[in-house]
């Protein structure tokens, strides 16, 4: 009996190359590995009518069966006799379109990085296959085992015995190599490579909640407000530029509750108008679920949206949603941004100026800026909006090369909330316990409290206290893994890293001296909590932070719950932040607005005037001014001074003649080279061997500076050791072409280490 296969398919077909007819088609196919394509495959008779642009296929590659994705069709009268044939074509939908294949090539291009590597990241997970060796028992293993049992010198697996086949590794695990090795030689086995056959879920599967109420009723829109006067203005600008068609970006620059959403909304509806489709960018999708709900509801059917909470089926059914039309709108963080969407006429990148929009790893984008570049391939229009732009965007506002639509007041006509600075200098030390509950701030909690109203306190750090030190030693306790000190997180009555998440037990006694008294410094969030509850008891108080909300849906409920008025105190790390839209609060307290200023890193003000300004931005949503308390320990830091004015353009133009005068970016452009590994030594002489040839390449040219190598600011993460290199130019040319030839001579990959070129590097650290 032949062991059964099932589920198991494609088989080398290399080999035997069928009789070629006069004209052989020949794909061109991209492979989602780091490495560039495409590469040519001549494809069998039978088997050229399933292929369309988009189509994954299986194909032979360095001796492994491998999902790849067809970029091109064409056929020629004779292929070159080395091309290989395709070894199988899944009956399944296209993945890719073509216009996604060229911006993907793009985006490539743009990051200097391969555009397998920009494949891999674009398509949804579980879309690459790659065989692995099988081992499969011969007719004569069989015949011999079935003879004599007692001649097998190991025993074997059952699983191997029932099916006659069985994964080399696994085998190799149980009965060693040796034993492998010899039944190969024997003839009593032989090796295929052979993949699983991938599953192929349509839709029928149920979706998270979110999205259920709007497909049962599809086509049914909500209805939209009437536009201000402001938003009329804004709204037509779009309106005349979607109507003519063409790329055309915007800046939708309007304070928090202006009313930015509903132009987006009506943007969206416009396009649908037009017979054309929108992608709408968000930060972090699961930390906003009342803005995808409001899109939702007013947009009806025929969106897909690209939750963080979607399984991998899930993920892979909205893509095939996508690509086959049955979606005008997607919604998603940043890797929508690859939605195999066709004719797309608008892309919205809301809060343009959140980091989460960098992806941080071996691919580093940009979703906001590859937003702007499918744009300009797709001749589409795309608004960018915050009330807080990223320096640049502004500056290309400035340079008239976005067109700038401003909302400059709030939809409720409110004012903007009043910021009162207190000095936590002189406050903490009259008062050290309460940590950041100064005397102001507890006035005015108790206050809002007495009129029964909201309260948010924002502090930008969690757990209970952020540092432990023996106080008879000095001795603070570090992250073995990341060399940053341990937070101490009371409830849990643990210390945790908060880069990699390593925790261990708060100890009685220091592992240094036995000494008995540890001190616990800094404050967090719970820290923050648990001192609230014991002033207030009669508030209730909820936090906010990634401790909070592992629990799945924890983050939903707290926030409906705070909605829903049953909340009177919400405290909590820059979740708290992110656009959500709370009439009743009156009251926000930025427990220490510095916390993040003093980062080396030349964004380091730029991000806190956002967090600043963006956090005010959560009071007087309704028709009340609302109060704000921002707490610092450097009131006269024209970061804080400005933020506290929500004076952006001053604060742009003073930050911008530092940033000029040093190129830093949006006025001079950087490159980023890190390298990383668990042996300290080789990552340090390899960041000197690319700067030593970065030098040599730059030779006396001035166009570019060589800054480091050095050890990167956090000099160890997760066990890795970390070094960099900064590159930075008043032009992208040479950068890029530095970069180049340093990548030519192979100094950019080293077995065992990562070294990431990082372009337009957000997180410097
Ligand atoms: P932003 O996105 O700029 O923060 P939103 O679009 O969320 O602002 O608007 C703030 C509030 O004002 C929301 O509650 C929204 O429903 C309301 N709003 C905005 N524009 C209008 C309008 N034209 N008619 C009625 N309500 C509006
Ligand atoms: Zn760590």
């Amino acid at each position: 009996m032949e062991p059964s296969y099932a589920g198991i398919q494609c088989v080398i077909r290399a080999m035997d190359r069928a009789v070629v007819s006069h004209r052989e088609h020949l794909i061109d196919v991209a492979v989602p590995l780091p490495i560039d394509g495409p590469f040519t495959y001549r494809v069998p008779e039978g088997l050229s009518e399933r292929i369309q642009v988009g189509s994954r296929v299986l194909v032979p590659f360095r001796n492994k069966i491998r999902a790849g994705f067809v970029v091109g069709v064409g056929n020629s009268p004779r292929a070159p006799d080395d091309l290989k044939d395709v070894a199988d074509i899944p009956d399944e939908p296209p993945y890719l379109t073509a216009e996604l294949w060229d911006f993907i090539r793009w985006v490539a291009d743009y990051y200097l990085v391969p555009d397998g590597l920009v494949l891999r990241t674009a398509l949804p997970p579980g879309s690459d296959r790659r065989s692995q060796p099988w081992v499969i028992l011969t007719a004569e293993a069989r015949e011999l085992m079935a003879r004599s049992p007692d001649h097998q010198s190991v025993s074997l697996p059952p699983k191997l015995l029932r099916s006659g086949v069985m994964l080399r590794r696994e085998l190799e695990r149980t009965v060693g190599s040796e034993w492998v090795e010899t039944a190969l030689d024997q003839g009593w086995a032989r090796i295929e490579e052979r993949i699983a056959r991938p599953r192929v879920g349509l839709g029928r599967r149920r979706l998270p909640e979110l999205l259920n109420p709007v497909r049962s009723r599809v086509g049914r829109a909500g209805e939209a407000p009437e536009l201000t006067a402001d938003q009329q203005t804004a709204f037509h600008a779009i309106q005349a530029a979607a109507r003519v068609g063409g790329f055309e970006p915007f800046l939708l620059f309007g304070v928090t509750g202006s009313g930015k959403t509903e132009v987006y909304l009506r943007a969206i509806q416009e396009t649908l108008a037009q017979g054309k489709r929108a992608l709408v960018l968000v930060p972090e999708i699961a930390l906003t679920p009342q803005l995808a709900r409001r899109f939702l509801r007013r947009l009806g059917g025929g969106v897909a949206l690209f939750h963080s909470g979607l399984t991998r089926a899930q993920r892979l059914d909205e893509w095939r949603r996508i690509r086959s039309g049955q979606v005008n709108v997607v919604i998603g963080a940043r890797s929508a941004v690859f939605a195999p969407l066709e004719r797309l006429g608008l892309i919205v990148v809301d809060e343009e100026h959140d980091p989460s929009y960098k992806q941080e790893d071996s691919c580093p984008y940009n979703a906001r800026d590859m937003a702007i570049a499918r744009a300009k391939l797709g001749a589409a229009c795309v608004i960018l909006g915050s009330a807080t732009p990223s320096f640049e965007t502004f500056v290309n506002a400035q340079r008239g090369k976005i067109t700038r639509l401003d909302l400059p007041g709030r939809y409720h006509g409110g004012a903007l909330p009043n910021v009162e600075l207190v000095d936590l200098k002189t406050a903490v030390k009259s008062d050290q316990k309460r940590a950041f509950l100064t005397p102001p701030l507890l006035r005015a909690i108790a206050d809002v409290l007495e009129r029964q109203e909201q309260i948010v306190l924002f502090l930008n750090r969690r757990g209970f206290d952020t540092f432990a030190q023996c106080r008879s030693c000095g001795h603070v306790f570090k992250c073995p893994n990341c060399d940053i000190s341990l937070a101490h997180h009371k409830r849990a009555r643990d210390l945790r890293c908060h880069i990699c998440g390593f925790s261990r037990a708060a100890p009685p006694l220091c592992p240094e001296c036995a000494g008995s008294k540890l001190f616990f410094g800094g404050v967090g969030t719970q820290k923050v909590e648990e001192e609230l509850a014991a002033l207030f008891p009669d508030a209730r108080i909820e936090r906010l932070d990634r401790d909070a909300i592992s629990r799945r849906n924890a983050l939903e409920q707290i926030l409906e719950r705070f909605r829903r008025k049953e909340v009177d105190i919400l405290t909590g790390t820059q979740m708290i932040v992110k656009g959500h839209d709370f009439p009743g609060v009156s009251l926000v307290g930025v427990l220490c607005g510095d916390l993040s200023l003093h980062f080396p890193d030349f964004r380091a003000s730029e991000r806190t005037f956002q967090l600043i300004a963006q956090v005010a931005g959560r009071t007087g949503r309704g028709p009340d001014p609302g109060r704000v308390i921002l707490q610092t320990f450097d009131p006269g830091h024209e970061a804080i001074q400005f933020a506290a004015k929500q004076a952006y353009e001053q604060f742009f133009d003073q930050e911008s003649v530092m940033r000029q005068e040093l190129l830093y970016p949006p006025f001079g452009y950087l490159v980023l080279i890190r390298v990383e590994g668990t042996s300290q030594r080789r990552v340090e002489d390899n960041a000197v061997a690319i700067g030593r040839a970065a030098r040599r390449f730059k030779g006396g040219a001035r166009d570019v500076t060589i800054l480091g190598p050095a050890p990167s600011p956090r000099r160890k993460m997760v066990g890795r050791h970390r070094w960099q290199l900064l590159l930075k130019a008043a032009n992208r040319g040479p950068l890029r072409d530095l970069v180049g030839a340093v990548q030519a001579e192979g100094r950019l990959k080293a077995h065992g280490l990562k070294i990431v070129v990082d372009v337009d590097p957000v997180d410097m650290l």
